[in-house]
């Protein structure tokens, strides 16, 4: 019964009345000892045969296609899948075989859905209680100096502008986490659209060593390209982002580089990619924070992080930047020698 399908049941049945039908007949020509027409051993079975077959089809059919109908409502098979039932319910052998694991497929896609949104769940939990705390801190400082500053300090010479200054130095970080997590969650909104354009990615390079020269100066960070690199690399990509990946990942190895240290990017042709690499001999991270980098927040040292007026999200929006563009992002890191970012872009024809 398991194993079968309407219109095998309906045969197997009408072919079973239509048989009784025939021993019923026989039975009674035996008891009556009267000669029975031809027609009720051939016309009557076969009546009988059609009959049972019809009524079987439509009664039983009706009833099990309005139970499975049912359930495939409840597990909600699309519209577009209407006709599938009808389809099953006439043909598949194994009917019921199928019906179940279907509803075991179900029940598995929604467990995977309610983990799935369990974790999102946690995740935003823990967004909003990392957002929390980031804002905190800028705000506590700029109220601090600002009541300070209204409690009678505004009239002393000696502090007034240096308060001033810093309240200004937390507003302008307040600013750039808040730009920081626009950026991101439009990024995890999924709306990263790109510009794909061909460009020289050592031009791009360039202009973006040209904006870091004071800050690098400031360390005596040299900016270099490495050897060979320094020539023209046309690639395929979305200008404006890459150059905030650069920004990003420059910016990172002048604040925890060394003193004196060096900022070098080189370009390897791995075809049809450019391999690109952002390398600093800075004081390296140690094994246990590289698989946890690239995640919202996540800091090496918190102190210096915020010190340097980190986000805590710069590595987080390169892996988004550079996952959008069908790559990824990877590091390796020496503690006491230096880190080294790289990433690929494919190349321009
Ligand atoms: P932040 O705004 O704190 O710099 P990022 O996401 O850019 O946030 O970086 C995450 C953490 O990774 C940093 O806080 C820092 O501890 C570590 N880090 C990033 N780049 C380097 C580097 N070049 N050398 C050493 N540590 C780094």
């Amino acid at each position: 019964m398991n194993n079968i399908s309407l219109k095998k049941l309906s045969f197997y049945t009408a072919s079973l009345a239509a048989f009784a039908v025939l021993v019923l007949v026989f039975a009674t020509m035996l008891f009556t000892q009267t000669k029975l027409k031809w027609y009720f051993f051939t016309v009557l079975p076969g009546v009988v045969f059609i009959a049972v077959y019809i009524i079987i089809q439509i009664l039983v059919g009706r009833f099990i296609y309005s139970k499975i109908k049912l359930i495939y409502k409840t597990i909600s098979i699309q519209k577009s899948e209407k006709g599938k039932v009808k389809d099953i319910l006439e043909n598949d052998e194994n009917l019921f075989d199928r019906v179940r694991k279907e509803v075991e497929e179900y029940e598995r896609n929604k467990i995977a859905e309610i983990e799935q949104l369990k974790t999102m769940e946690n995740y935003r939990k823990d967004f909003f209680g990392n957002v929390s705390h980031e804002l905190k801190t800028p705000i506590f400082n700029i109220q601090g100096y600002i009541e300070t500053l209204l409690d009678g300090a505004v009239d002393d010479p000696t502090i007034n502008k240096q308060y001033l200054l810093k309240a200004a130095a937390n507003v302008e970080r307040l600013n750039n986490i808040v730009q920081d997590l626009l950026e991101i969650s439009q990024y995890e909104a999924g709306k990263l659209s790109l510009e794909i354009d061909r460009f020289d990615v050592t031009q791009l390079v360039k202009e973006i060593f040209d904006s870091f020269e004071i800050k690098a100066h400031d360390k005596k960070i040299k900016l270099v390209f490495k050897k060979g690199s320094d020539k023209p690399f046309y690639v395929m990509a979305d200008k404006a982002r890459i150059a905030q990946v650069f920004n990003n990942l420059i910016v990172n190895a002048i604040n925890y580089g060394n003193q004196d240290g060096e900022v070098s990017i080189g370009f390897f042709e791995m075809e049809p990619n450019l391999l690109i690499e952002v390398g600093d001999n800075g004081p390296g991270i140690s094994e246990e924070h590289l698989p946890r980098l690239f995640e919202r927040f996540y800091r090496v040292d918190k102190h210096r992080s915020r010190t340097e007026g980190g986000t805590g999200l710069g590595l987080a929006i390169v892996k988004h930047i550079v996952e959008g563009h069908g790559q990824s992002i990877n590091v390796r890191s020496t503690v006491g020698k230096g880190s080294t970012f790289w990433f690929m872009l494919k190349k321009a024809k």
